[in-house]
């Protein structure tokens, strides 16, 4: 990859580097949401560089609450402006060094949702993460049912409840079973959980009835974000059966605010686990699908020190997005614009990377210990969780920045 040169001061380890430039909604004290691109610790306001001609796209496009319309402009488009915005911030004359006005401290921003979400599908596609539950709250000897290596297995999420990161969540409430109990009771949630994953954000509408292959997949997927997805243990090992997870999950999600693009992502393409048995031919695919994105899960209590629980990594999962996606549309089922497509919770091989708490504490058997001493087998109340997630390689970084939540009591 031909290295690039920023005339823009790029702090160190910074996720935002000229490489990246990953969209996102914003608002100041000033202005109104409107689309934004991040660059070091600031936001170029793309809205306004629309308004004074300097990039070709419609400024009413542009100063919008969501990214859907400029999505929806196609990856023909949107393609070119991100590669417009960054030659205007390597070229030695260019004309946004005369417009400071135009860089907003990423910290006197308010970050919005980026895309008004219509549908929201939540794949279960590490084989790792399906392996530990099955043994959890199946059979250890037959952890993954007969399907799972066949079908990338998914289900529909609840999009109405999917926030911007730094939004709070209330511990839910719901039906639990205790433990050699025949009847449930109704509580607030004993085993709050995490599950670390990825989202991809759909950048094109298909007709209902329409497929889309996995060689057509990538123009279907504008980018991607960290995602958190909160789930109820006790309230989910309840009500799962016979047809999967509802309040167990539908109280909340969480995303990180930038969408990175999957132009953005090229360079760190890896090829994916060997899937046996061999795949139907609909799901087959051609050239690498995986990426490396290194994604950690920090764990802070209230007043307390930053703690990290987990570092997996996006490599890890079975079912790539190009699969996931063709699956989701086989049978004809539509997509729009900002549908998030979510990878299921990424867990590797090892304990140190396991995605969830779940996992970690192995059913809340094995405690994690905090740097204050506290002990966590499940998310207790104003616990935060942070997730972070970044690509590099060759000197070259690109980052998601972090999704984090709080979790506030529900007495
Ligand atoms: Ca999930």
């Amino acid at each position: 990859m031909n290295k690039l040169d920023t005339w823009v001061n790029i702090p160190e380890d910074s996720d935002f580097t000229i490489y990246n430039l990953p969209f996102g909604i914003f608002s100041t004290e000033n202005s109104s949401p409107r689309v934004g691109v991040a660059i070091g610790d600031k936001i170029l306001d793309l809205a306004d560089l629309a308004e004074k001609e300097i990039i070709a796209v419609h400024p009413s496009i542009l100063k919008q609450e969501t990214l859907n319309e400029f999505i929806g402009l196609g990856k023909h488009i949107t393609k070119n402006v991100r590669l417009d915005v960054q030659n205007l911030l390597v070229q030695k004359d260019s004309p946004l060094k005369d417009l400071p006005d135009l860089f907003i401290p990423l910290d006197k921003a308010q970050m919005h949702l980026p895309v008004h979400i219509g549908d929201y599908t939540d794949f279960y596609s590490s084989i790792e993460h399906a392996t530990n539950v099955g043994k959890m709250f199946r059979d250890p000897e037959n952890a993954l049912l007969p399907n799972w290596r066949h079908i990338p297995v998914g289900y529909h999420g609840r999009a109405s409840s999917i926030v911007v990161s730094g939004t709070s969540i209330k511990r839910p409430k719901g039906q639990v079973l205790p433990k050699d109990a025949s009847s449930p009771v109704f509580k607030a949630s004993g085993r709050l959980d995490f599950e670390l994953e990825m989202g991809f954000i759909t950048g094109k509408n298909t007709n209902l009835g329409e497929s889309v292959s996995t060689s057509e997949a990538d123009d279907y997927i504008f980018g991607l974000v960290l995602f958190n997805d909160w789930s109820a243990r006790d309230i989910q090992k309840w009500e799962y059966v016979p047809l999967g997870p509802f309040l167990g999950k539908s109280f909340g999600s969480s995303i990180s605010p930038w969408i990175v693009t999957l132009e953005a992502l090229e360079p760190f393409k890896v090829a994916g686990p060997n899937q046996d048995p061999e795949v139907l031919p609909y799901l087959k695919y051609k050239g690498e699908k995986n990426y490396d994105i290194t994604l950690e899960v920090a764990l802070v209590p209230k007043d307390g020190e930053e703690q990290t629980v987990s570092t997996s990594n996006y490599k890890y999962m079975y079912w790539n997005m190009a699969q996931q996606l063709a699956h989701h549309t086989v049978n004809g089922c539509n997509i729009n614009v900002g549908d998030v497509m979510a990878s299921g919770t990424i867990s590797g091989k090892d304990e140190t990377s396991y995605g969830s708490m779940l996992e970690i504490s192995w059913g809340g058997t094995k405690p994690v210990t905090l740097k204050d001493g506290s002990k966590r087998t499940f998310i207790e109340d104003y616990d935060t969780v942070v997730m972070r997630g970044f690509a590099e390689k060759d000197g070259i970084r690109v980052g998601f920045g972090e999704v984090k939540g709080q979790i506030l009591p529900n007495n």
